[in-house]
């Protein structure tokens, strides 16, 4: 693959998974769960804004009965805490006795998929799968069970397919590792 080079804000990424290899992996992982999750009638819980895109590809490849909902994690201050308490909003289904499927666009130190497995425990789901896009190995700092992933990545901070910088890229197909000079 000849490397892309782009400029987003002040920094340079250039290309280090094609839209190609993106397709491949999420048509594998989407047949391995038409196979694991058939008869379980699981509900898919996109978490916003990154696995947007992930989301939605690899749903269009689900041919299982299946629901889907979107989740995002909202930073508040607590009233009663210093800390910023990271709390997971728009659950309007009934989560209970139900096989979940977190969809995750990257998974870093962990700490936020650790936050939405123990929130999402709370509402006595049956089991909870997760799936990643990406998954950083070496920067993990929680204990997290990951039943899909896509690829494992240095611990490099990339863009693009819904991953952001500062908001900007999301939308490019292939995923981009930043450049240091
Ligand atoms: P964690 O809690 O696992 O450290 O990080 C998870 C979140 O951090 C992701 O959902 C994503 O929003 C952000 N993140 C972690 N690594 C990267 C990266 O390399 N690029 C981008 N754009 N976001 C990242």
């Amino acid at each position: 693959m000849s490397k892309k080079r782009i400029k987003v804000l002040e920094l340079t990424f250039e290309t280090s998974i094609s839209e190609e290899k993106i397709t491949k992996e999420v048509t594998r992982i989407a047949s391995e769960m038409n196979q694991d999750l058939a008869n379980k009638n699981p509900i898919f819980l996109g978490i916003l804004n990154g696995a947007f895109m992930f989301a939605s590809d690899l749903f269009k490849q689900i041919s299982i009965p299946c629901q889907i909902t979107f989740l995002k994690l909202a930073s508040y201050e607590g009233t009663q805490s210093s800390g910023t308490v990271k709390q997971l909003i728009g659950i309007n289904q009934e989560l209970k006795d139900r096989t979940v499927v977190v969809l995750e666009d990257i998974v870093d130190t962990g700490i936020t998929l650790d936050t939405i497995v123990r929130q999402l425990s709370g509402y006595e789901p049956k089991e909870i799968l997760v799936a990643t896009m990406l998954h950083k190995p070496d920067a993990l700092q929680k204990e997290v069970k990951l039943d899909y992933v896509g690829f494992e990545i240095p611990n490099e901070f990339v863009l693009g397919y819904g991953l952001d910088y500062n908001g900007y890229a999301r939308n490019l197909p292939e995923i981009y590792t930043l450049v240091k000079d």
